[in-house]
């Protein structure tokens, strides 16, 4: 598959209009292949009626505690995103993880919104704006879980953008760390369009990397990744597939982004 073949759809015009898929089966999916590999599944008690979850696995002993990063991963925040879940699904098949990861997976985030089609929630909120006040079920119970988390060397939230003309990251990157980011849109551009536009969502991008310059304490609405880079890690990446293109591109684009990310995490020499 080359980028050449991938033109955009057309079809996703002030929305998205594309493929949806059957939630429940894939999170069905997604829990036997966890449990097959070795994975404990850990509740976050949201309301009846409405369940999230995580996945965790341990580092793959033996390793130096040292040399163990802990990664998290999440997606299915706005359910009008069918890609970051189905990626979930294919990571979790593939079984493919650095052995000295940590890992934390939440396979999805907002039920209620894939079951509508919409971003929203029920009732219609955008989750991703929700992690300053927590008004939500969804994050309350999101944010009562991260809380007992230990700190993550990496985050990485899975999204899709109907506008995106190719996909794109954003970088949270406060310290300055080695970033990851070029490598992703490297792995990426193999089998997914990049998005080169000199601004994306109206913040400038360079080869389809968003660097802002954010100060969460200024911002009356967070999105997922505020709350981690304030609470709970120093590199966070939100991974953007663009969602006029055929689902199967999006997904590849997805789980690419991730494998390229998590293969540039290094433990120490011991790991
Ligand atoms: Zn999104």
């Amino acid at each position: 598959m080359t980028t050449g073949e991938h033109k955009r759809l057309g079809r996703n015009s002030g929305g998205y209009f594309g493929e949806t898929i059957d939630l429940p089966a894939v999170l069905r999916d997604c829990e036997r292949a966890a449990r097959q590999h070795g994975w404990r599944t850990e509740e976050m008690p949201a309301s009846p009626g409405l369940r999230l979850f995580a996945f965790v696995r341990p580092a793959v002993s033996p390793h130096a505690p040292s040399s163990v990063r802990r990664i998290y991963l999440s997606t299915g925040i706005h359910g009008d995103e069918p890609a970051g879940p189905l990626a979930a699904r294919q990571l979790l098949h593939d079984n493919a993880w650095p052995a000295h990861a940590e890992l934390r997976l939440v396979p999805c985030l907002n039920p209620a919104g894939f079951a509508r089609n919409q971003r929203g929630n029920a009732a219609g909120l955008d989750l991703n704006r929700d992690y300053r006040h927590s008004r939500s079920a969804e994050v309350r119970a999101h944010v009562a879980w991260l809380e007992q988390q230990p700190p993550f060397d990496l985050c990485l939230c899975l999204h899709e953008d109907w506008e995106a003309n190719g996909f794109y990251v954003y970088e949270l990157n406060p310290d300055g760390r080695p970033s990851l980011a070029e490598r992703m849109v490297a792995a990426v551009a193999r089998v997914c369009p990049i998005d080169l536009a000199e601004m994306i969502e109206g913040r400038p991008a360079c080869g389809g990397i968003i660097r802002p310059t954010i100060t969460p304490a200024e911002r009356p609405e967070w999105p997922e990744a505020f709350y981690l880079i304030t609470h709970r890690t120093r590199l966070s990446y939100t991974l953007e597939a663009p969602s006029d293109f055929p689902l199967p591109v999006r997904v590849a684009a997805v789980v690419a982004g991730v494998k390229a990310a998590l293969a540039g995490v290094d433990g120490d020499s011991a790991g």
